[in-house]
Parts: structure tokens; sequence; C-alpha cells
């Protein structure tokens, strides 16, 4: 179900405010942001984005929008890029480099004559600096949380900064047990989320107190999904919360993408079987290396069963694209599979012939693949992914957590689980309930329906 205008609004609800937006500048926080600026455009407010002239939106995809470019100083830092693999030294920098520009286009905007009043700012909760600019400026500043609320309350709960924070890297042999502050997550689980405990405390302790110190905060999940989480988030954090997501079912990821996607797969997945295909993609940023790269290879070779594979260019680590690859692996394959640099994913996870989503649960990933009603292989490798992935595959039970890495014996076995065993059908049964319970959520009188219309009423009380 992909939402009309009707039941995004009326022309009685149109306001005639401005809005201004600021996203983080990465894929996996750009397409919400746009898909949000686009849900509040057909609620009739103007919309402005200020965004970092790095991995810039093409302003001609949104002839409806108003776009300012802002320097931010990422090329001297661009080219550590594919070997530092710490994200939040990129968000930090981002934090430091972009606030004075952003604090002069947005008092720029403020005093342009004749346009519509600005109502607030949205930016994206990790550009947590912009908290203080707004309060300055005396602008009400909502916050857009990209990620899951099962995220921000392991965030919360986590010591990043403490000893202890470390000696979770550090301590191997304990990397099964769970994290006795956050149960559901295991040692192990937080060396992934973070490889520099003191810069993962700084961005996470930022970010929290500034949502806390915001007007509000919208996130792109919906209430059913994360029900008692938003309970224990809002005793929290006591701003107003918007659970309206998820967004891409109102608008599609697909003109902010980035890199293009390539549609030829397609009509090859028209000529596959229903629920046949394994789909592999593990997003914008995270990265493997080449031994783990073949592993992949060598899993979905065995198998047996068609494939379709992202491998985006600089995903393996001092590879440009498939040199890596196993010998004649394209040859042996033949029609069985097909590689592609980037796909249509909504359009891939929605198609009959997909059987299940070999992901690295980035949480749009996740969360498109709760709406297309698609069981999950797990193999998260930064950032909140771990958080979304044990959520998967220990609390939703969707999914099969690779708690082994990439490495092919464990992923053969996951694929099978999946895509053939009954306990493969029990999970695409439970994520086929969330999937109905999306719609319900999304259609008239449903919770993230209901939230959207609470957040336009807030955001016109301004
Ligand atoms: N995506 C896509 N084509 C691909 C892989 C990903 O269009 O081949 C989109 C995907 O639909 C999602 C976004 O890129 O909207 C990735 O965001 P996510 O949060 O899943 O991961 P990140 O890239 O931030 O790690």
């Amino acid at each position: 179900m992909m939402l009309n205008m009707e039941t995004l609004g009326s022309v009685s609800t149109l306001q005639s405010r401005r809005i201004i937006l600021f996203p983080l500048p990465f894929q996996g926080h750009i397409n919400p942001m746009l898909q949000l600026a686009n849900i509040l455009h057909t609620r009739g407010f103007k919309i402005t984005i200020i965004h970092a002239e790095y991995n810039s939106p093409n302003p001609s995809n949104y002839p409806h929008l108003t776009f300012k470019p802002i320097k931010d100083h990422l090329s001297k830092v661009a080219h550590e890029y594919p070997t530092n693999r710490d994200g939040t030294y990129f968000v930090r920098y981002l934090n430091k480099s972009c606030v004075d520009t952003f604090t002069d286009c947005l008092a720029g905007l403020l005093a342009e004559p004749g346009e519509e009043r600005v109502a607030c700012v949205i930016t994206d909760a990790c550009f947590y600096v912009t908290q203080a600019v707004a309060d300055d400026m005396k602008l009400p500043r909502i916050v857009l949380r990209t990620s899951s609320l099962g995220c921000n309350l392991a965030y919360e709960a986590l010591p990043f900064y403490s000893k202890t924070g470390s000696f979770y890297l550090t301590k191997q042999d304990r990397f099964e047990e769970s994290v006795p502050e956050y149960p559901l997550l295991k040692f192990k689980d937080i060396a992934k989320i973070t490889i520099n405990p003191q810069g993962m405390g700084d961005l996470a302790t930022n970010m929290l107190n500034q949502m806390k110190a915001s007007s509000g905060i919208i996130w792109n999940t919906f209430k059913e999904l994360e029900e008692s989480d938003l309970e224990t988030l809002s005793r929290d954090i006591p701003v107003p919360s918007f659970t309206l997501g998820p967004f891409h079912k109102y608008f599609p990821a697909s003109s902010s993408s980035l890199i293009e996607q390539d549609r030829t797969i397609l009509s090859w997945l028209d000529k596959q079987p229903p629920k046949s295909v394994v789909y592999a993609s593990f997003g914008s940023v995270a990265q493997i290396n080449e031994s783990e790269f073949q592993e992949v290879a060598h899993g979905l070779a065995n198998i047996g069963l068609p494939f379709l594979w992202v491998v985006r260019p600089g995903m393996v680590v001092g590879s440009e694209w498939l040199e890596s690859l196993p010998e004649n692996f394209l040859e042996r394959m033949g029609d069985r599979g097909r590689i592609v640099k980037w796909s249509p994913q909504q359009e891939v996870l929605a198609h009959p012939a997909t059987g299940c989503f070999w992901t690295h649960n980035g949480w749009n990933s996740t969360l498109e693949s709760i709406c297309e009603g698609v069981p999950m292989i797990c193999s998260p490798c930064l950032a909140d992914q771990p958080i979304n992935a044990r959520y998967v595959s220990d609390v939703w039970k969707i999914g099969v957590l690779l708690e082994d890495g990439f490495e092919r014996v464990g992923i053969k076995m996951a694929i099978k689980r999946v895509m053939m065993d009954k306990e493969g059908e029990e999970m695409r049964e439970r994520v086929s309930s969330l999937k109905e319970k999306v719609n319900l959520s999304l259609a008239e009188g449903g919770s993230s329906c209901r939230s959207l219309n609470n957040l336009v009423d807030y955001i016109s009380s301004f």
C-alpha cells in the first residue's frame, strides 16, 4: 500500500508557514528527511532544506522544495573516509564544521523579506549543535531521529564513556555474554556499535541531551512495532514524540538515492518463482573485507537458490568493485545470480519473487523489509545495526542473526532456516502480521496517521 494524497490531508488543512529542514548528509539520513519534507509539503507547509554540499540531494527531483547548500568543509577529512571506520568521527566533525555556515544560512532565511513566517527547524538528531543555534534565534527545533526507539534506549543505557565501555571491546572471552545494562545485547554487539567508546560517548550524550532540550521528536517508526519502548522513552525524554512512520510508505526513497538504481533487475525478478530469491544488500556505509566478501559469495553459491546481491563500489575494503570474487563466480552462477551496484530496494522487497532479505539492518532497510512482510538474515556491521538486528531476531522473531559473522557454513544454514524450514514459515507469518499492522497504522484513524495530524497541529501552533 502506498498512501495517496487524500490519506495525507485535504486542502482544508493547508498551512502557509515555512519549515526549515537540515538532514545529516548520509543516505540513511537523507532518505527519511526528504520523505518527511514531502509529507509536510503535502500538508501545506513551504519547505526549505539547508544541506551540506557533501552528498547533496538533487534539487531537480524536488521542484516544489527550496534547497540551500552550505559549506561543510568535509573535503578536509574526506580522504579518511575509506579507512576510518569510526562513523562517530564524521558526525562529530560535521557538527563543528557546519555550525557557522548553518547559523548564517538560517539567519539569512529568517531575514528574507516577503517569505512565509518560519514555524520551526527540523534537524537530524545527530546535528546536536543546532539546538543552541535555534535557541539563540528563538526558533523551535524539532528533531528527526532516523533510528529506532530501541536504539535510543540502548544508547542511553550503555556506558560508552566509562571503563566498562572500553572493557567491552577488549574482553573477547566474554563476547557471547549479555550486557548487564541492556541484556538484549551481547558484548560482541557493543564491539560493533562502537570502535571508539569516547567518540560514541560524546556523540550519544550530546545527541540525547539536545533531544531532551528540543521542542519535540519525530520518529520514523510506528507505535505498534515499539509500543513498550515508546512508553519508556516518553518517560526518559518528556518532550512531545511523534511516531508517524514508516515514511517511505508515503513517498519512496528512489528520488533521494545518491547512487543510480539499476532497474534492469526487475525484469530478471519477474522470471523467478514466488518467494524464491535471496536479496542481499548491506546499505550505503557498511564495509566488509575481502575474505568476508568471498564467504558471502560462497554462501550464496552453496544454497542453490536465485539471488540478487548489491555490491556497492567501495564496499569491499581494498577493492573497487568485484575484483575479489572467487574465480569464475559469475560464469558459474549464470542466470541464477545477479550482482548490481545499487538496487531499487523498495521495489525489490515488494516483488513477489523476493523470499528473504540478507541485510545489515540499517533502520530504513529493516523497516522496508517489515513493510513488505519479508523475513531477514541479519549481518549488522556498525552503529545502530547490531541493536536493530537483535530486535529482528530476538524480540520480533522475524529473522536469523548470523552470530558468527560472514562465514559460509553459517550463511548456508541461516538461509536454509529462513527459506526452507518451518521456523522460516513462522517468521514469515510474524513479519506478515507486522506488515498488516503497518498498513492499519497508516490508514485513516491509525496511530501513524493520528500522529501526523498531531504533528501538523503542533507545528501550526508555533
Ligand atoms: N538502498 C537502495 N538501494 C540499495 C541499497 C539500499 O535504494 O541497493 C536504500 C534503502 O532502500 C534505504 C537506504 O538506501 O532506504 C539505506 O538506509 P539504511 O538505513 O538501511 O542503511 P545505511 O545505508 O544508512 O547503512
